[in-house]
């Protein structure tokens, strides 16, 4: 079993505390800032064992070298990027084992935002860094649409029930633009009335789940008709393929105010 607890950190990340069966075991991911993870460590009498990384931008690892001095907690992370620690570097197909929490994950290579952006799978929860958002997705700054599409693929192949811990409370404003391009998708009306009530009382919208993304993300839904007509539509152009659809759709969001 996974518990997962959010630590609310800048304006709008969430470093993921974790723990398995023994609650004094505990890992964090992305842990962009030290201070908010020590002083969730002291609140909760946990011991850091392990800190997994997803990508390089500071806002995720700007902690690991200070919470590694700290607690010598053991790195994972992304095999094809930088970490300013000392890591065991890993890559899509490899397993993290943690044997001493009782727990496993297996990594996914999902490129696009960042050139080697990875994921961590197990007990039903995905850590997915700033790969895929509730209603969005993360800006292509290293990849390729390609790339980002066949990443936000992989990660829609998972169990609907999946648990999904995205690092930032993006939700409403991602809700805002996925409602411009299908105001007439019922799921997402319901999703903003309830993320709306959330948020009004500070509660975390994420995690999200896989089945609910699949049914109003715009980013995962580039093979649905109406999505494809309202590329289409922003394009002034048809579209050939699912690539193409997604990619207008991300530029289209980039602009988007
Ligand atoms: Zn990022
Ligand atoms: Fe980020």
């Amino acid at each position: 079993m996974l518990t997962v607890t959010p630590v609310p950190a800048f304006s709008d990340n969430y470093l993921w505390l974790a723990h398995g069966n023994d609650a004094g075991r505990a890992l964090v991911v992305d842990p962009g800032d030290a201070r908010a993870v020590v002083d969730a460590l002291a609140g909760a009498g946990m011991a850091l064992e392990v800190i997994l990384v997803t990508h390089h931008h500071p806002d995720h690892v700007g902690g690991v070298a200070d919470l590694v001095a700290r607690t010598g907690a053991r790195v994972y992370g992304p095999a094809r990027e930088q970490v300013p620690a000392p890591f065991t570097p890993v890559r899509g197909g490899d397993a993290v084992e943690l044997p001493s929490m009782q727990l496993r994950f297996d990594v996914i290579d999902v490129p696009g935002h960042t050139a080697g952006h990875v994921a961590y799978y197990g007990h039903g929860v995905v850590f997915c860094g700033d790969t895929l958002f509730s209603a969005g997705c993360g800006r292509l700054f290293e990849g390729t649409p390609e790339q980002m599409l066949a990443s936000l693929d992989a990660l829609a192949a998972l169990p609907d029930d999946t648990r999904v811990y995205c690092a930032h409370e993006y939700t409403l404003a991602n809700l805002r633009f996925a409602m411009t391009v299908e105001p007439e998708n019922p799921d997402l009306r319901a999703w903003q009335q309830e993320a709306a009530s959330l948020r009004a009382r500070d509660v975390p919208t994420i995690p999200t789940t896989i089945g609910r993304e699949k049914r109003l993300n715009p980013f995962l839904r580039a093979r649905v008709a109406g999505v494809r007509r309202a590329a289409e539509a922003h394009a002034g152009a048809s579209l050939a393929s699912p690539v193409a659809v997604f990619a207008e759709i991300r530029r289209w969001k980039d602009g988007f105010r």
